[in-house]
């Protein structure tokens, strides 16, 4: 488990990001897999989310998870919605206690928001599609609307992620970069293109107000190390998922 010294900080919550490590789900999906939708045994994807919730001292069934679409759209938690909700979304708030949230990745990066005066929490699903929609920036105006943040107030952090040293693309896709004004997160090395996520997600929190000191990124590139985190490009695609979790006590 890796987690935020910015967070750890900070009073009144629990989070965290999960590793590959710890879990009961055999190869590919070794160990700790929390995802249905990727081919692994459903029971044992069970089990590795009753150890998470035991870790993280938090109630299974009061886990709020998404069916992600790389989209910007972002749900605000009702009391009714639990694990078995799994709302069409990319990112989830709530201000109610005891109610965690979780964002599944493997590569894309996870954004975990924390709002310790109004005490509000967000979980963010920001992979390229939904950095270039903004969904960062998105969801820190809809805290304002919901909760009455101040972007000020905010700490963010990204959790591990596929870093510029591994995320090459094509052609395309740089045109979608240059098109959405992110170019400053693409460098070119040996005739090829890479393109830097966190870059973008950092670059969006400080335009939405938040400041510097509250951005933290503890993770590392998941492509590169295998061995610690899944990585859906390294791993040609069938892998399993490791997640950010955030909640309110
Ligand atoms: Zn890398």
């Amino acid at each position: 488990m890796i987690t935020s010294k910015l967070l750890a900080e900070a009073e009144g919550l629990s989070h965290g990001f999960s590793d590959r490590a710890g879990g009961e789900s055999a190869a590919p999906y070794a160990s700790f897999n929390l995802a249905y939708h990727v081919g692994d045994d459903a029971a044992v994807v069970d089990a590795n989310h009753a150890l998470l919730a035991q870790r993280l001292g938090y109630a299974p069934e009061r886990l709020v998870h998404m069916r992600q679409i790389h989209s910007d759209r972002i749900v605000r938690c009702t009391p009714e919605m639990g694990f078995h909700s799994r709302p069409e979304c990319d990112a989830l708030m709530t201000d109610l206690l005891g109610q965690p949230l979780m964002v599944m990745v493997a590569d894309c990066t996870p954004v975990l928001l924390y709002d310790p005066r109004r005490r509000a929490v967000a979980a963010v699903h920001a992979g390229r599609a939904g950095a270039l929609k903004n969904i960062v920036g998105k969801t820190v105006a809809a805290m304002h609307d919901a909760y009455g943040s101040d972007p000020a107030d905010l700490l963010a952090v990204l959790g591990p992620s596929i870093g510029s040293c591994c995320y090459e693309i094509g052609p395309e896709v740089a045109q979608e970069v240059q098109a959405a004004g992110c170019e400053g997160a693409l460098s070119l090395r040996d005739g090829r293109t890479y393109l830097d996520v966190n870059a973008i997600v950092v670059k969006q929190l400080e335009a939405a107000g938040l400041t510097a000191g509250h951005i933290d990124l503890p993770g590392s590139c998941t492509a590169c190390r295998t061995d610690r985190f899944f990585s859906y490009r390294a791993e040609g695609g069938t892998t399993g998922r490791q997640a950010g979790i955030i909640m309110l006590k």
